[in-house]
């Protein structure tokens, strides 16, 4: 449970007193919080220090670690030296596949673009997921395919509550055109 801290501004003098406000919040905080700290002296200022913890919850360990996993990718550029040109189309929907959240058309950079092509899972709340296109871009240039459309289904968990209970199963439906 993350711990909310307000502190009133530092004693100057000695017989005024120093307000520490601790609350306690229902949900985790996005990156918690806790006092690492306090020095309380007599009569005399006293001091607290906080930072930003580095607990870790389920989703947030996944995306460090993949997006690690993407900046140790080589570039698309030094991955398809073929590859000249990439154009994505992305569209965003719940697991019905029929409200979508979001349409994006960008034209990818090659030349700085990592290999490791993730799409993020538009669930604020889910676990282990995302959409990893690098296998489809990879056949796709391999068989030197003008463009490749599809669809993929988010493999991560709804939230971290339904870990192993409930699939997120939103749908990316996805175009890319490939320039060589
Ligand atoms: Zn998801």
């Amino acid at each position: 449970m993350a711990t909310l801290v307000h502190v009133s501004s530092p004693v100057k003098n000695p017989s005024h007193r120093r307000v520490f406000d601790i609350e306690y919040a229902e949900a985790e905080l996005p990156n918690g919080l806790k006092i690492v700290g306090m020095q309380l002296e007599k009569a005399g200022p006293e001091r607290i220090i906080m930072i930003q913890s580095p607990r870790t919850s389920p989703r947030s360990e996944y995306m460090q670690q993949e997006n690690l996993r993407v900046q140790q990718s080589p570039t698309l550029k030094e991955k398809f030296p073929k590859l000249k040109m990439l154009t994505v189309e992305l569209s965003h929907y719940d697991p019905t596949g029929v409200s979508r959240s979001s349409q994006v058309k960008q034209t990818v950079n090659v030349a700085f673009a990592k290999s490791v092509f993730r799409v993020a899972c538009h669930n604020q709340e889910c676990v282990r997921g995302d959409f990893d296109l690098s296998p489809k871009l990879g056949a796709a240039v391999a068989k030197k395919k003008p463009s490749i459309v599809g669809e993929m289904c988010c493999q991560g968990w709804r939230n971290r509550q339904t870990i192993d209970i409930e699939p997120c199963n939103n749908i990316l439906r996805y175009k890319l055109t490939l320039g060589y």
